[in-house]
């Protein structure tokens, strides 16, 4: 998975989440409202069925001052204030029937009247009507000027009041027990919301965000991964680079045929020596070996026999020197000894022994064998001083003319005449 890719992922995952957290709040806030205005509206019920209870009774005493203070004619003043008293709470018995029969229990404000309530009121209880017809019979004491006929009508209000207050008991019974069970539902509905709210975040940290940190560590390792392959195939092409290198630097200071060193090598080892020589006088010697008659090794047995021969010769020479010296192929069949620290007595012997060497190895190639001898130049610094490897070369190719020149199969060591014939 890419960055970019993960960025589009984290922001669905996240919006996904904050989406249901803030769902959960609504969900919770609402239940807490609808709690709070049940609570409200049960208080409210329970407030208005109780107050009509209570005016039920108060109409019933009201109703008998009334009658008491009707044939009293001097106390017109206190009569009135209880007509007044009778008809207010006459009103409010009123109203508090209709609110609670419709269920419109103020402005704004109306609650489901349930079954139970509609039966009291309309069914076979018929208590709205009950309380209607009881304030009827308030309204006629109220209207009623004889004392005779107001004593009826006071008879007929406290039996009404006797029969309808059980009734009205068993309204606010009936709201209280049903405010009690909606509190109950709201408090479970609230508890739900809670569980549930827990329940969806622990969802979302199964789905939603122990998978994103798994993603966020996949990539991370990716990332550290590729560094190291990385890291790893610089490493391997540097390293093959360098191996590159080394080869290409072989091959270019190195004789493909024989493996030895070739002239490059020669001259700049040469030169070394050489200034080596002019501050320490460490003394060297230098031996050009040319191969005799070679070109009619080439011409009797092939060309890849003239190459053996060359292959042969590499190893001797390579055999027969010191650690501190070395051996070059200087170019065609010309090989080049370099003697360090050697005097010319002891270069001598080593050349000559290397002559004799080759002259008694039987060259055997394809069924042939073949003698070979060598002719040999030496330089050493003992013998002639001179300014320049190029000089210290050309005295040694002259000694190998030399040697060529009186036979062949020979050792000519460079001296000072030699120098005159460069
Ligand atoms: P001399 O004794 O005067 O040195 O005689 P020569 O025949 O050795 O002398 P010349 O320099 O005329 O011949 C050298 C020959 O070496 C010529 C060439 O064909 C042969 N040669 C040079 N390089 C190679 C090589 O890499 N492989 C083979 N097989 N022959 C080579
Ligand atoms: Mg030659
Ligand atoms: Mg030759």
């Amino acid at each position: 998975m890419h960055a970019e890719e993960l960025k589009y992922n984290f922001i669905k995952r996240y919006g996904i989440a904050i989406s249901l957290i803030a769902l959960l709040s609504t969900v919770a806030f609402y239940i807490l409202h609808l709690a709070l205005r049940m609570s409200d509206s049960s208080a409210l019920v329970v407030n208005i069925s109780g107050k009509q209870r209570m005016l039920s009774q108060r109409i019933a005493s009201q109703a008998q001052q009334y009658y008491g203070h009707l044939s009293n004619t001097g106390d017109k003043e206190n009569i009135q204030e209880i007509r007044v008293a009778l008809y207010r709470s006459m009103k409010e018995m009123g109203d508090a029937n209709d609110r609670l029969s419709s269920g419109r229990l103020r402005h704004g404000e109306t609650i489901a009247v349930s079954n139970e309530v509609w039966e009291l009121y309309f069914g076979e209880r018929k208590l709205k009507n009950r309380v209607d017809n009881y304030l009827v019979l308030v309204d006629l004491l109220l209207h009623t000027k004889t004392k005779h006929s107001a004593k009826g009508i006071l008879n007929e209000i406290i039996s009404s009041s006797n029969a309808i207050l059980p009734e009205l008991n068993a309204a606010v019974t009936l709201y209280q027990h049903e405010g009690e069970e909606n509190l109950t539902l709201v408090s479970n509905m609230e508890l739900g919301a809670w569980l549930l709210t827990l329940f969806v975040l622990m969802l979302e940290v199964i789905f939603i965000f122990q998978p994103m940190a798994n993603q966020i560590r996949e990539l991370f390792q990716k990332v550290v991964w590729n560094r190291q392959n990385l890291l790893q195939e610089i490493e391997i092409r540097t390293l093959s680079l360098q191996q590159a290198n080394e080869k290409l630097a072989h091959l270019a200071s190195h004789d493909p045929l024989t493996g030895l060193k070739n002239r490059l090598n020669l001259e700049a080892e040469l030169e070394e020596l050489s200034k080596n020589y002019r501050i320490h006088h460490l003394p060297y010697a230098l031996v050009m070996l040319d191969i005799d008659w070679f070109k009619r090794i080439n011409d009797t047995y092939g060309h890849d026999a003239g190459d053996f021969v060359l292959c042969e010769l590499a190893m001797i020479f390579a055999q027969s020197v010191r650690p501190q010296d070395s051996v070059y192929r200087a170019g065609g069949e010309e090989f080049v000894i370099i003697f360090n620290r050697i005097t010319q007595e002891q270069v001598m012997k080593k050349c000559e022994k290397i002559r004799q060497k080759i002259q008694d190895h039987p060259f055997s190639y394809n069924g042939n064998t073949f003698d070979i001898t060598i002719s040999s130049g030496v330089y050493h610094t003992d013998v002639v001083e001179v300014e320049n490897i190029q000089v210290a070369l050309k005295l040694a190719d002259n000694a190998l003319y030399e040697a060529k020149r009186s036979g062949r199969n020979r050792v000519v060591m460079a001296h000072e005449e030699l120098v005159v014939v460069a």
